[in-house]
């Protein structure tokens, strides 16, 4: 089934429909996965990403992004500020330099070189988040997903769909996957703070043979499992998408509880995952996450599968 696009969170579906379209028209899944979270990106109300998307510890906005195609070719920025499409730069480079990723600074710089235009990417109501959560007194940056993680008292792990980082997995009419990711990371992070969406292998991981994977939620528990990379080799090793991300989300969880350093298990990872020959799937470590489909002309929202209820506490291990 071809083409045929997947992405995180309710924001996937306009994401998916910039995607869907370029692959339609014959395009190929490297323009769609560019293209298509760029969507996300542009949008002030997805406050987990680009333009409006909420700020670090001291008030700074602090994107990360990176584009994988089928012939292994990568693209990456890290930390960095006053850019608003961050998955066009981690392409340009990609495209254009002999390196992978570029980080602060000299990913602006580059970019300002190559004729981005800067801005200031905080909006009224990220502003307004950003004083809110300075005014609750809240300080440990690894207790917080999401600002209504925050502002609910861990009550809501997923926040409500309006936010979280977008990952997207697409084929293209000729069997081509490629997979892109871009974020403001966790909200309120140490200033310098990377999360999972630009590494190669946690956030996004694409194998020309086998498929992509994406990822989102908290980042430092996916990069401690390689998610992305795992799921690619399990697909290889023939398992479904779907049984190939309960499997990341096992080890996901399960390295989580062997950590001595963070012991909170009330966090969110989920991911999805795209095979070479249209099948799909996504899994999570606990309930709420959703991600979009765009196939045979229906775009459609699900509801992912998941490892463990709400209730369950630390007190229950
Ligand atoms: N994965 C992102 C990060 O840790 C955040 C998210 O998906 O909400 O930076």
């Amino acid at each position: 089934m071809k083409p045929i696009v997947i992405s995180t969170w309710k924001h996937g579906l306009d994401a998916n429909k910039a995607a869907y379209e370029i692959m339609k028209n014959g395009g190929n899944s490297l323009d769609a996965a560019e293209q298509g979270v760029r969507v996300a990106e542009d949008d002030p109300a997805v406050l987990s990403v680009g333009y409006g998307g909420l700020p670090d510890a001291d008030g700074r906005v602090t994107l990360d992004a990176a584009i994988m195609d089928w012939k292994a070719r990568v693209g990456s920025v890290i930390c960095v500020e006053n850019i608003k499409n961050p998955i066009s730069l981690a392409r340009l480079i990609l495209e254009n330099t002999e390196h992978m990723v570029l980080a602060g600074d000299g990913a602006y710089d580059y970019a300002i070189k190559n004729g981005f235009k800067p801005g200031n990417l905080m909006t009224e109501n990220s502003l307004k988040r950003y004083n809110e959560w300075k005014a609750s007194g809240i300080t440990k940056p690894e207790e917080i997903h999401t600002d209504d993680f925050v502002l609910k008292g861990k009550k809501d792990i997923n926040a409500d769909g309006n936010h979280d980082t977008i990952g997207m997995v697409a084929l293209d009419k000729n069997g081509h996957v490629s997979a892109s990711c871009t974020t403001s990371g966790m909200a309120w992070k140490l200033h310098g703070r990377v999360g999972d969406s630009p590494m190669i292998g946690s956030g996004l991981y694409v194998d020309g043979e086998v498929g992509g994977a994406a990822s989102t939620g908290r980042g430092e528990e996916c990069i401690r499992a390689c998610g992305s990379f795992l799921i690619v080799e399990m697909m290889r090793m023939g398992l479904s998408p779907k049984e190939a991300c309960r499997v990341a989300v096992e080890r996901v969880f399960k390295l989580n509880l062997l950590s001595s350093k963070n012991r909170d298990h009330l966090f969110q990872v989920g991911f999805i995952a795209l095979n070479n020959k249209g099948e799909y799937g996504a899994f999570s470590v606990r309930g709420g996450f959703q991600y979009a489909v765009f196939k045979a002309g229906k775009n459609t929202l699900y509801d992912s599968e998941f490892l463990i209820d709400e209730e369950y506490i630390i007190e229950d291990l």
